[in-house]
Parts: structure tokens; C-alpha cells; sequence
């Protein structure tokens, strides 16, 4: 991953109070590696690397970063800037219903996220969506959708496939109108390329239905394509939002800047997944490294590979997704971790990690580590699985036979609690996230 190749620069650099030029050069052209790799559009990267370079050149380092850090921190928030903030607001019409067109290629997902986002809309902002079938192509697509709507006990409206989308739009909204139903999700067809009879279809549709929202449904797998995709659509039909779909697969997500920096759509949600709760708001940081791979634990594995067995990284990495990870674990891990190196190096390519109060106070040197280490041991076996069980008085005994103190045993718990947030942050953002390979 790119931050195991950044690391490699990093360490010629270390120690220097200033990035220079060449350094950021250096670092740029792996990160402009990382950019292509991820399925970013060329001419995104180009401009994106231009800039960052003006940014990174000649900035002071600061304290608690090194320059390879800086110039990481550069780049990942450009990238966030380059995504725009988050924004996965839906349109409320003053004069419902509202209405959202679905758009894109077949097998986008265009049908399983007008479930997805039917199912939102009710629960989250309790409102009461038609979804409307008006793909009367490909075949059992309505029935599709039906099933959707019988698994969300929601309304579904069809006519056939005799009866062109145009007038099952034109119906669905009258009916929406009388039932008061105050949103109506069209569900439309796609074709395997874009193709000027099913743009002049969806143009149709649009001119009658007045969609307050048209959202292009994208396959994050698709890379580079996603981008002219994208741009066909944007220009045919003037998007007002994307949804990048199977991102629970292995991809970078490249598509999502692309997308963004080409046509200026904003990414609304992604899909993680098939199942009618897998669509999330879009967070551009976390998108942003995960295009990097950076803050990735996985690649925290892949350095803790060097010194531990597969099986034992797997199984870490198994323990740390489902949340089940123990002072023992940990106890275990630190013994492994030592023969890495530094600790809060290690520690610093988690994401966010610079923002967890404590972790600066966890730059370990080895007496520490063995501080720690005893600390752990002094606990009993339930009291490293469940840490919450740990009162004052057990505070007491255990800073006793580990001959610290209190505080320390405060602190060390502390951290603990921080490290698991931040793990379930993150098992948000990588679980599934590479399930091919693995370790790369
Ligand atoms: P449409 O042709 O655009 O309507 O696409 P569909 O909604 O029929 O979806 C095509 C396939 O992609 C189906 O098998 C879906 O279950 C699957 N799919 C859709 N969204 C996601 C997602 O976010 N993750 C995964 N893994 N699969 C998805
Ligand atoms: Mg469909």
C-alpha cells in the first residue's frame, strides 16, 4: 500500500525541520502512483499533484509530524476538499411529492438503492416513499422491485411493461398525490452503454416527472468508466447527485473523486452492500484514505506479518473488526509489535490517530512498553477481556503488582477505550474492504 512505500521515503527524510522540493517530489510521484492505482481519472491526479505540490513545497514541519506525515496530510486533506464535504441531504419539494429519478447503466444497482433509499427516507426521516417501476426492459425488473417493496412493506407502483415510462411516471405521481404520499423514487432502465434512445427515454421522463433529484447510480468497480459514465449522464440530464455503489467490494473508490472532479456532482451516499440497509452517507475522508490505502489496518498487518504468522495476523485482524479484541490481545500483540519498531510509529498509520488525546503520550520507549506489559499482567484474566469491570479498588491492586500507579493504570485504560472507538471507526471503512488477497 501506498503508506508502507511512503514509509520507505519517509525514513530518507526523517529528522528534516523543512520538506524540500525533491522530497515532495519524491513522495508526489507516489502518491500520484496511488491516485492511478485507486482508478482516479488521469487528469485529476495531474492537477491534483500540481497543487499539493504548491502546498507541500517549503511548509514547516510541524512538531509532532514528520515531513513524510505533512506531505501525507497535504494530500489526504486536499483529497477531502477535492470530494466537498459531506452531503447526503435529499431535496424536500415545497410541493410533494418529490420526486427522485434513478439513473445509470444496467447492473448498476439502480434498483436495490431505490430500495436502499426508500428504506432510508422512511427511517430516518419517517417519510412515506412510492417506488415507481418504470424500467419495462430488462426482464423481471419489475418484479424486482415489487419484491423490494414487499420486504419494506412499502407501495410499489407498476403498469406493466406495455405501458410506456413516461405515462407510468405521469400516473405514479398523480397517485402519490392522492395518497399523500410525499415521495416518489422512479426507478428507471438502464442499458449496458450508453445509448442515445434510452437518453432521449430518461429526457422524456424528466420533462414530465420535474424530478427535484436525478441521482446517478455508479459500480465503484468500474473505475475509470464511471467517470465518462458520469459525464454522459451529467451532460444529457444535469445530475443533482451520485451513489457509489459496491463499495463494499475491493476497490479504492478512485470513481468518487473522478466523479466529483469531472463533472462536479456531488457523491451523496455508497452502497456497502446488497442488503436494503447498505447505503451510508458519503464521508469524503474517509473516501480520501481510503483511495490512499493509508490508515488502513491492513496494512498495519502487513507490517505486523513480518514478525508474526499468518494465521495470527488473521486472526488479529478478525478480533479487531469484530470488536472482540482483549488486554490479552493486546498484551500478545505488543510482544510482536516490539520487534517492528517504534510503537507510536505503528500506532500513527491508523486513521485518526492524530486526533486521539493520548496516543502522543503513547510514543513508547521500550521501558514503557514494559511498563504496559506489567500493568496488563497484573490484571486478572476477566478483568483483560472485560476492562470495564475494573474498579478503584482493583485500579489499586493492579497498579500494586505491577509496582505503578494509579495513573498510569488510568491512562493505560484510557488508551485502550480510544484504540476500540477507533477500531470500530474503522472496521466501518475496511471491513470487506479487501477481502481479496488480503495481504498485499
Ligand atoms: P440495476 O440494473 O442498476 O437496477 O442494478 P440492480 O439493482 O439490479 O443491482 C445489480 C446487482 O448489484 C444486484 O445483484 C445487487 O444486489 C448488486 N448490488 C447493488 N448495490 C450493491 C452494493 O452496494 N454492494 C454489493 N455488493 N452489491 C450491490
Ligand atoms: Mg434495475
Amino acid at each position: 500500500g501506498l503508506a508502507s512505500r511512503l514509509q520507505q521515503t519517509m525514513q530518507k527524510i526523517r529528522g528534516k525541520g523543512v520538506v524540500n522540493e525533491a522530497d515532495v517530489k519524491e513522495m508526489m510521484r507516489e502518491v500520484r502512483l496511488a491516485l492511478l492505482e485507486a482508478d482516479v481519472n488521469f487528469k485529476v491526479v495531474k492537477d491534483f499533484v500540481k497543487r499539493v505540490n504548491e502546498r507541500a513545497v517549503g511548509q514547516e514541519v510541524l512538531k509532532s509530524l514528520t515531513p513524510g506525515q505533512q506531505v501525507i496530510k497535504v494530500v489526504q486533506e486536499e483529497l477531502t476538499a477535492l470530494m466537498g464535504g459531506e452531503q447526503s441531504k435529499i431535496a424536500v419539494s415545497n410541493r410533494p411529492p418529490t420526486v427522485i429519478m434513478m439513473v445509470g447503466l444496467q447492473g448498476a444497482g439502480k434498483t436495490t438503492t431505490t430500495g436502499k433509499l426508500a428504506n432510508l427516507l422512511r427511517k430516518k426521516y419517517n417519510r412515506k416513499p412510492l417506488l415507481v417501476a418504470a424500467d419495462i426492459y430488462r426482464p423481471a425488473a419489475i418484479k424486482q422491485l415489487e419484491t423490494l417493496g414487499k420486504q419494506l412493506n412499502m407501495p410499489v407502483f407498476s403498469l406493466g411493461d406495455q405501458v410506456s415510462p413516461v405515462e407510468i411516471a405521469k400516473q405514479a405521481i398523480a397517485k402519490a398525490k392522492e395518497e399523500h404520499l410525499d415521495y416518489v423514487l422512479i426507478d428507471t432502465a438502464g442499458r449496458l452503454h450508453i445509448d442515445e434512445a434510452l437518453m432521449d427515454e430518461l429526457q422524456q421522463v424528466k420533462e414530465i416527472a420535474k424530478p427535484d433529484e436525478i441521482f446517478l447510480v455508479v459500480d465503484a468497480m468500474t473505475g475509470q468508466d464511471a467517470v465518462n459514465v458520469a459525464d454522459s449522464f451529467h451532460q444529457q440530464l444535469g445530475l443533482t447527485g451520485a451513489v457509489l455503489t459496491k463499495l463494499d467490494g475491493d476497490t479504492r473508490g478512485g470513481a468518487a473523486l473522478s466523479i466529483r472532479a469531472v463533472t462536479n456532482t456531488p457523491i451523496k451516499f455508497v452502497g456497502m452492500g446488497e442488503k436494503l440497509d447498505a447505503l451510508e452517507p458519503f464521508h469524503p475522508e474517509r473516501m480520501a484514505s481510503r483511495i490512499l490505502g493509508m490508515g488502513d489496518v491492513l496494512t498495519l498487518i502487513e507490517k505486523a506479518q513480518m514478525a508474526v504468522d499468518e494465521d495470527k495476523a488473521r486472526e488479529l485482524e478478525q478480533k479487531m473488526r469484530s470488536m472482540s479484541f482483549t488486554f490479552e490481545d493486546f498484551l500478545d500483540q505488543l510482544g510482536q509489535v516490539r520487534k517492528l519498531g517504534p510503537l507510536d510509529e505503528i500506532l500513527g498509520m491508523l486513521p485518526g490517530a492524530n486526533k486521539i488525546k493520548g496516543l502522543k503520550d503513547m510514543k513508547v520507549d521500550e521501558k514503557q512498553i514494559k511498563h504496559v506489559e506489567a500493568i496488563i499482567q497484573s490484571m486478572t484474566k476477566e478483568e483483560k477481556i472485560h476492562p470495564e469491570i475494573i474498579s478503584a479498588s482493583r485500579k489499586k491492586r493492579i497498579a500494586k503488582g505491577s509496582g505503578r500507579n494509579v495513573q498510569e493504570v488510568n491512562r493505560l485504560l484510557k488508551q485502550f477505550e480510544d484504540m476500540k472507538k477507533m477500531m470500530k471507526q474503522m472496521s466501518g471503512m475496511t471491513a470487506k474492504g479487501k477481502k481479496k488477497g488480503g495481504f498485499k
